[in-house]
Order: C-alpha cells, then structure tokens, then sequence
C-alpha cells in the first residue's frame, strides 16, 4: 500500500478511468475518481467496486471554480493536500475539419483554460515532492504549427504564461474574424484541438519552472486508445493507457520535470 492521495479529472470514463484503476491496482491508497456529472461518476466508482477496486468519489468539473473550489477544500481537509495530480478531462470538437468560433472557444476553455482554475485552488495543496502530469496530445507536439512567430515565442526557454495566452487569444481571433492560413499549421483537421494540446504542453514547460517543494510536472501522449473521444478506434485499451501516467507518478525519477512523455515512457523533444 502506498500512501498517497491521487486525483484523475475526468475520470467516469475513458483514459482517467483506466488511469484510476491503475493507481488503486498499484496500491495507491486514496484515489479520487472524479467526474463534472455525479451520476456518471458515482457509477463508474461502482463499477471498479465490482472489481474490487475502492476508489472514492467526488464532483469536479474543471471549467467550474466552484466546484474545484469546493473540491480542494475537502481534500485540504479530510486528507491535508495532495501527492498526485492527474489532468486529464478534455473535449474534442464535432466539426473536424471546420470548427466555428464558440465550438473552438469551448475546447480551449476546457482544455486549456481550465488548467488556470486547477492551479489556483490545487496548486496550492499539492504536498512536498508532489506530481503532476498533464494528459496532452501528439496532436499537441510543436510540429503542428508552421507558422515561426508563434514556434519562436512558444519554443524560447523563459516562456512565460502570456506567451500562450496570446497565442491562443490570435488563434480563436483568427476563426473569429475569418483570417486563420492553412500555411500556419502542418494539418487543419481537428485544428481547435490540436492549438489547446500545442498550449498544454507550452503551459508545462512554464508550469514546472515556477512551482515550489520539489514537485514535478510533466506533460503526456497517452497513445492512441479506444475511447469514447476517438469513437473506439485506437490501438491500446483504457487499462493499457494508465500504465505510463501511473509510472510518472509513482516510478519516475522526481528530477523528470518539464518534459513531453510518450505513451511507451519514452521523452520526446518538443521545442
Ligand atoms: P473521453 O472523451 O473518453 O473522456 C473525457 C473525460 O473528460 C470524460 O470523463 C469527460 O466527462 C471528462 N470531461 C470533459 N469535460 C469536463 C469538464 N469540464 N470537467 C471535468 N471532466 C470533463 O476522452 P479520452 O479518455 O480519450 O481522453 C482523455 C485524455 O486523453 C484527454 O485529455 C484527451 O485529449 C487525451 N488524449 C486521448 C487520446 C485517445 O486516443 N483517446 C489520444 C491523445 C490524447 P463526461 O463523461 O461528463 O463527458
């Protein structure tokens, strides 16, 4: 039994619920499930109960200050902070290959936005030698962009958070007023996507820099896995996919910090 306090956002399904019942088959002893929809989660919690697993259970919609306001709080309380943080609740976009401004907005402000919200009320509580790992994308590798004002700012290593914060003000400013080039990107489809992983992994590399205590934080491709998001098309499974964020959180070396890890745990150069 290891004793350490895990929370999975967005967790009722997908990935985050194979990322919890890797967690708890490891021995970690508490592990949040969490999902935005009670119901939801509280039935996933039953089901891993089925499998004799224990998780516990409570709401958190990451776009919801409240509610991850209210979260932190119980766990300051019931447990004095937290030692792992798993962000891993995301959206993906309906229209692939041409997404309208409010459609494009919404997976920023769930993908990437949220994560302000995250680090304002869990930040905080994250206990000395803490982790963090921030469930990215390959589709959020830098090659995605081509154009070289925005690489340049993105890629620099004193990278500060209002580097991609005017980056991705300029990318939904440019489907809003009709000026988005295809030239500025390696590939258009699921293109709102890509930009919020693009800032996720940018947002870690700003992230580790600044925290305190030792913690790490890391961002990750999980693969590609048979989810709802990709309408089951993959080549891992859900348990599969938990392997490697359990293995940042519990086996890496703490010194790994900042970086973009694979699926297979290998590092990949994202700049
Ligand atoms: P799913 O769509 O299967 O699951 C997404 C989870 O996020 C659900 O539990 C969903 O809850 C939750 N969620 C959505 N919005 C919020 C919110 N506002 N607050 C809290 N939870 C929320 O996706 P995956 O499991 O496939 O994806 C998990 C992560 O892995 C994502 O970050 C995704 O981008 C990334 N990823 C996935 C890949 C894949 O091949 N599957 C490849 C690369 C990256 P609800 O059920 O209520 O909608």
């Amino acid at each position: 039994m290891t004793d350490k306090v895990a929370v999975v956002t967005g967790s009722n399904k997908g990935i985050g619920y194979g990322i919890v019942k890797e967690l708890c088959s490891r021995g970690v002893s508490t592990v949040y499930l969490t999902a935005r929809d009670v119901k939801r989660g509280q039935q996933s919690v039953e089901n891993l109960k089925r499998e004799g697993f224990k998780p516990e259970f409570h709401q958190l919609d990451v776009t919801d200050s409240k509610s991850v306001e209210n979260f932190a709080k119980h766990l300051k309380q019931k447990h004095g902070g937290l030692d792992i943080l798993i962000n891993n609740a995301a959206i993906i976009q309906q229209n692939i290959m041409k997404t309208t401004y409010e459609e494009a907005k919404k997976v920023m402000d769930v993908n990437y936005r949220s994560m302000f919200i995250i680090e304002k009320y869990l930040f905080p509580i994250l206990k000395q030698n803490a982790r963090v790992i921030n469930v990215s994308s390959d589709l959020g590798h830098i090659s995605n962009l081509k154009n070289s004002y925005w690489i340049n700012r993105l890629t620099k290593d004193d990278i500060e958070v209002q580097d991609i914060d005017d980056f991705v003000d300029w990318f939904l400013a440019s489907i809003k007023n009709g000026t988005l080039k295809e030239e500025d990107f390696a590939v258009t489809a699921y293109l709102a996507y890509r930009m919020s992983k693009v800032a996720v992994c940018a947002l870690t590399r700003v992230q580790y820099r600044k925290i305190d205590r030792n913690i790490s934080i890391n961002s990750l491709h999980p693969g590609f896995v048979k989810t709802d998001m990709t309408q089951h098309n993959g080549f891992m499974t859900v348990e599969q996919s938990g392997k490697t964020p359990v293995y940042l959180a519990l086996d890496c070396d703490q010194s790994v910090k900042g970086k973009f890890i694979w699926y297979d745990k290998s590092e990949n150069d994202w700049t």
